[in-house]
């Protein structure tokens, strides 16, 4: 238990309450509810996504810090504390029991399943009204959102706007500008500047005439003033995958990592009438995509960084609510048991140590020259793996050949080749390259935690975070063969979005 910002009174009360709830035997969720004080309602909402989580990378994470460390992941220590409920979250969307990332957000910023691809948006221009908005124009709340991902992306996007489609994140940034959010943070350059954008238009000049300090790498972060809203813009496109962010001393130096993003949001928005913010690890989602073990690792232990920063706040201020989840599954990845009695499975995990980057720069020098002795070099070099001749000539394969099966692996045949050529040494398998059905871990802490004990739907969340300024807002919903008629005729399916 990270006790450090605590005071003394903070403490004993946690404690006192924790003991008592321990000596009479109540379960965690009854436990929590009488630490945090019955029916009480939250000041400050912070909602941590690790995007596209399945249970294995939260699980690997813990194990493989056990195995290099001796000591387990921030994550499932906090799973045992007396403050916090543990539960799952099912995560289906209007298109069916697999979500992509915009309509699982929209299930948590409007409370309404919306078809996958879609933004708090339903056929026939029906727009949403979104948590953002509520909390922002109904309660003077304060609001943020703080992303790895650009930050006009699907996941904050659905706590905050509602738009038609979740691929337009030009038109996704000119709606933020219209809400104003306190907070922005994340990459999407292409999205803001004037010589990137299509429509030429300097949309980093119309939030500074907004009063925004507009701020492009972390000493301008660490500098701004936070007395103004702030957008940070930190990549052109998405921000780099942590294991690339550790492994480069240039993008160490410039770019900030979740958990500093995180502490400047916070510091942004408390102090007021209270805050609503969304923090997003979304590169968790893209390794799942890629099947990229190394990269899925490292972005989760992020993750949990920026979870641990929250969680301190929320320690310390007694009136914040942490929810810890995830929007969906993805890849379904596992540490398979290996050798006899499984007894090389834990020197497959220990593996990750020695990866110093995710499959992108791997790819990069291995297409410009596709052969087995060159993928042998260069994974030999960036992962201290030594490729078998066969293991190598199936990843050189994968740059030059389409594979027959189905359109997914086409597109990330690249990618699964090495996936797959690397999993016979570090013994994590992948199911797919896509979205899963599976539930998702949920932990929360702080007034008003004791909701997401057992299984809660994505649904559910928007009326519960309503709830905690006593308000009410109903959206419209839709039945699913009235939508799947519009998308039908628009030539706009489901499988267009397997983000
Ligand atoms: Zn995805």
């Amino acid at each position: 238990m990270p006790k450090s910002n605590l005071t003394r009174r903070d403490l004993f009360g946690l404690t006192a309450a924790g003991a008592f709830c321990s000596v009479l035997g109540l379960p965690h969720a009854a436990a929590a509810e009488a630490i945090w004080g019955r029916n009480k309602k939250p000041k400050n909402i912070i909602f941590c996504v690790s995007d596209g989580m399945s249970a294995a990378v939260p699980t690997m994470v813990d194990q493989y810090l056990e195995l290099t460390t001796g000591r387990g992941s921030y994550w499932a220590s906090l799973m045992n504390e007396d403050y916090v409920v543990n539960g799952l979250q099912s995560t289906k969307s209007l298109t069916g029991p697999v979500t992509d990332s915009s309509a699982a957000s929209s299930a948590w910023g409007s409370g309404v399943h919306v078809w996958n691809g879609a933004v708090n948006w339903l056929p026939g221009g029906i727009e949403l009204r979104t948590l953002l908005d509520i909390m922002k124009t109904e309660a003077k709340m304060r609001t943020g959102l703080v992303t790895t991902a650009t930050v006009t992306h699907a996941t904050p996007a659905g706590f905050a706007v509602a738009h038609e489609s979740r691929d337009d994140e030009a038109g996704i940034a000119e709606k933020y500008l219209k809400l104003c959010p306190d907070v922005l943070m994340g990459g999407g350059d292409k999205f803001f500047s004037s010589t990137l954008r299509k429509d030429k238009v300097d949309l980093y000049g119309k939030f500074v005439g907004q009063g925004y300090t507009v701020v492009k790498n972390l000493s301008e972060m660490r500098a701004a003033d936070l007395s103004k809203p702030l957008l940070g813009i930190f990549s052109g496109g998405h921000m780099p995958y942590t294991v690339d962010h550790n492994h480069d001393p240039k993008l160490k130096a410039s770019t900030p990592t979740l958990a500093q993003m995180t502490s400047t949001a916070i510091s942004q928005l408390k102090g007021g009438s209270g805050f609503v913010l969304q923090v997003e690890g979304a590169r968790i989602d893209h390794g799942g995509h890629t099947n990229d073990f190394a990269a899925q690792l490292f972005d989760q232990l992020a993750f949990e960084d920026a979870v641990r920063v929250a969680v301190e706040f929320a320690l310390e201020d007694q009136e914040t609510l942490v929810v810890v989840t995830s929007d969906h599954g993805n890849g379904n990845p596992g540490l398979a048991g290996a050798g006899d009695e499984y007894f090389e499975s834990a020197g497959g995990l220990k593996l990750a140590q020695n990866m110093t980057c995710s499959f992108v720069p791997i790819l990069v020098s291995i297409k410009l020259k596709a052969t087995h002795d060159n993928v042998i070099e260069v994974v030999k070099d960036r992962y201290q793996i030594e490729l078998s001749r066969d293991e190598a000539q199936f990843v050189a394969d994968g740059l030059t050949k389409t594979s027959p099966t189905s359109k997914i692996r086409v597109l990330n045949q690249d990618f699964s080749n090495l996936a797959m050529a690397l999993s016979n040494h570090t013994h994590v398998n992948y199911m797919t390259y896509t979205h899963t059905s599976d539930h998702v871990l949920v932990s929360a802490l702080g007034p008003g935690c004791e909701f997401f004990n057992g299984l809660t739907s994505n649904i559910s969340y928007f009326s519960h975070f309503l709830s905690s300024r006593d308000l009410s807002v109903t959206n419209m919903t839709m039945d699913f063969e009235t939508a799947k008629s519009h998308y039908v005729k628009s030539n706009m399916v489901a499988g267009d979005h397997w983000h």
